[in-house]
């Protein structure tokens, strides 16, 4: 099995940013960027739109400002749903012209109005042609309730084998509120022969409309606890996201008790946010020691 190299045998912390969206500026990512340097994450992901050209240009730009001036590693996502071999191969290009070797190979979703391309039908083709077009580090994607589409958790796990068989080097998970999701998706994995890297995706709870909208889009279920959290904190977001912190914090500890690979701290580009949880987790590990 080969070892990926962004795993040192520790638990590895990632962070996971975007590019700027209609209401933001790059300086705002910038600035983000420049507040999460010192937390030194093992690496900083930077996440892709299926939509359109100019927005894939920003995740290679900021994707080589966190390589190549930061000097932490950096992983470009990449969704090839609305992608041609191409255009995939123009990409790689990219990567290796600004020194980034870690690549998040994804299916991605179809957007709307945007032609579905068919190079590639699933994410495992993509990891397939990464494979065979340059020497990166691959992750994917895998998610411990199933992805929302999937028949069945069964079907699912099967496919993941097919993608990893393809070449994946470690996986990163969708977000998931309850661990018990986690450490059952753990064991089907190692069940079917997955011994890659796993990395958990923790989401902090920001506010609810942002639970809310990730519940739809993901499938992903909500602890009685954390409905209880919301309902508790409803009119008050100055509380919620305290209460958020915390229960993000009290995740990524048992994770890391229990044995996880690796924590990929979904940030919403909010460097306070990670920072805080940061700081949490080291200091209550330490003190369970
Ligand atoms: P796949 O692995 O192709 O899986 C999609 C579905 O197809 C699953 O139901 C799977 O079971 C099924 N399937 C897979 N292979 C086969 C097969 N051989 N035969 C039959 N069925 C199969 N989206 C973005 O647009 N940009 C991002 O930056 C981004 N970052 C993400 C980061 C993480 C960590 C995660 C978990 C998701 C991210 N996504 C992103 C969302 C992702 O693109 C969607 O979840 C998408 O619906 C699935 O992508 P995938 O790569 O997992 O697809």
């Amino acid at each position: 099995m080969k070892t990926a190299h962004l795993f040192k045998n520790k638990t590895v912390l990632s962070f996971e940013i975007f590019p700027p969206k209609r209401d933001t500026s790059l300086e705002t990512v910038n600035q983000t960027l420049e507040a999460l340097r010192d937390l030194a994450p093992d690496f900083i992901s930077v996440t892709y739109s299926a939509s359109g050209s100019a927005n894939s240009a920003a995740t290679v730009a900021i994707a080589a400002k966190i390589q190549n001036e930061q000097r932490i590693d950096s992983a470009a996502h990449l969704s090839c749903i609305h992608r041609t071999k191409d255009e995939v191969l123009t990409y790689l290009e990219q990567l290796k012209a600004n020194n980034i070797q870690n690549i998040l190979a994804l299916l991605g979703d179809p957007q709307l109005g945007v032609a579905v391309q068919k190079d590639f039908r699933h994410a495992s083709d993509l990891v397939a042609f990464i494979r065979e077009h340059g020497d990166f580090n691959i992750l994917a994607a895998c998610y411990p309730e199933g992805h929302i589409a999937a028949p069945s958790l069964e079907a699912d796990i099967r496919n993941l084998k097919i993608k990893v068989d393809s070449g994946a080097d470690q996986l990163v998970t969708q977000l998931f509120f309850d661990n018990q999701f986690f450490y059952a998706f753990r064991e089907r994995a190692a069940k079917i022969g997955i011994h890659v890297p796993i990395e958990a995706g923790i989401m902090p709870v920001i506010s609810r409309g942002q639970i809310e909208r990730m519940v739809a889009l993901c499938g992903v279920s909500l602890p009685a606890r954390l409905t209880d959290m919301m309902a508790r904190y409803d009119n008050h977001p100055a509380d919620l996201l305290e209460a958020g912190i915390d229960y993000a914090v009290r995740q990524i500890v048992d994770l890391i008790e229990h044995g996880a690979d690796g924590i990929h701290l979904y940030t919403m580009n909010n460097a306070t946010v990670a920072r805080k949880i940061s700081e949490a987790v080291q200091s209550r590990i330490i003190s369970r020691r």
